[in-house]
């Protein structure tokens, strides 16, 4: 269902605005107002629409899609508890827990992904922290990727800005760390972590030079107005993050969210549009819930400004669409995964480990 601001969605200063011309790099901004964000948000769906497709196709190929795969590297008992997440030891989903991978366990699986085209290779940990035991072997599973000709990125929860330099030192390209939700709805979904505690990790990933992934989740029983909130945060960072994945929350049995209720599949589209139209040269990732949208809402959240999905079997503990329905549904769509002119497919894809471009 529509939440109230959408189904009220009434003429704005903005209802009538044709699409911004100009120059690539004329409209990247820090400094978006709530009232901006919100109005974008409440804009006629057409309009929206055309406004952001105008604007991706100033920064994008609109027929390129970035392709990327995920390794979980230690999975599940977080100690967080994060309301959407079956990785948290507070939540019984029947998720079996299991401990850091062997560094060449890791190798041996980018070595498979490299040999199956990939040119970036993402690790991801359920930690609330990598703790200073686990940073040699992370280290080293960094550096060993790294060896393999791969770029790297990874996903460990918070880190000290002495933990982001060691990571950018061994090589670490990209660092993926989620705003999840606006500041005001944050306290609703996650207790054991502050919103400034993942500010000030996102500080320390750009202060050593790293890229950044950060995006977050919609349909957990937000208002409108927190969809905005979370694009507002994303947008007004000194620096647009790399890549910004909006997820769809994937209701798991066991978590307090188990039964949340539907979100307009058109709110979805319209977080896309809103993110393309604030973040114009940053990679728009679709990535958990898209087991179940259909072939219309991935084209539709393509022609909106979504620029990169997560490809394979398994995105960390949840399912994700079969990788040769993406491949079948780009054919159909005239779509070229990017990065192919750069390193070309094999004929026959590992679809757990293909990665044409990574996460950007
Ligand atoms: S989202 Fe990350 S930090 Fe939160 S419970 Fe899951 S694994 Fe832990």
């Amino acid at each position: 269902m529509p939440d109230q601001a959408t189904a009220a969605a009434a003429a704005t200063p903005l209802t009538a605005s044709p699409a911004p011309a100009g120059a690539a790099g004329q409209d990247i901004r820090h400094d978006w107002t709530r009232q901006e964000v919100e109005a974008l948000f409440r804009l006629p769906f057409n309009d929206l629409l055309f406004r952001a497709h105008s604007v991706h196709r100033r920064y994008f190929d609109p027929n390129q899609v970035q392709v990327s795969t995920l390794l979980s590297i230690k999975t599940g008992a977080c100690p967080e508890d994060c309301a959407y997440c079956p990785q948290s030891t507070r939540y019984d989903t029947g998720l079996e827990a299991e401990q850091l991978m062997e560094i060449e366990a890791v190798l041996q699986q980018a070595r498979a992904a490299a040999e199956s085209g990939a040119t970036r290779f993402c690790m991801g940990a359920a930690w609330r922290s990598p703790k200073e035991r686990d940073m040699p072997a992370v280290l080293a599973m960094v550096e060993g990727v790294k060896a393999l000709g791969l770029e790297t990125c990874m996903t460990l929860g918070m880190l000290s800005d002495s933990q982001a330099q060691a990571l950018a030192d061994a090589g670490l390209d990209y660092y993926n760390h989620n705003l999840d939700t606006s500041p005001e709805f944050y306290g609703d979904i996650i207790t054991t972590r502050t919103y400034q505690d993942r500010l000030e990790t996102l500080d320390h990933v750009r202060s050593a030079g790293m890229k950044i992934c950060s995006g977050g989740i919609v349909g957990m029983g937000e208002q409108q107005s927190d969809r905005a909130g979370l694009i507002l945060q994303l947008a007004n960072l000194p620096q647009h993050p790399e890549s910004v994945p909006i997820n769809m929350l994937v209701r798991v049995e066991g978590t307090p969210l188990e039964n949340e209720a539907d979100l307009d599949p058109f709110e979805f589209i319209r977080t896309i549009a809103v993110a393309r139209i604030t973040m114009p040269a940053s990679h728009v990732r679709l990535s958990a819930g898209r087991e179940e949208m259909n072939e219309q809402m991935h084209a539709l959240a393509y022609f909106a400004g979504a620029n990169s999905i997560f490809y394979g079997e398994k995105l960390l503990t949840t399912p994700n669409p079969r990788a040769n329905a993406d491949m079948a549904l780009f054919a159909r769509l005239g779509i070229e995964p990017e990065g192919r002119q750069v390193c070309a497919p094999p004929a026959d894809p590992d679809p757990r480990f293909y990665d044409a471009a990574g996460p950007g």
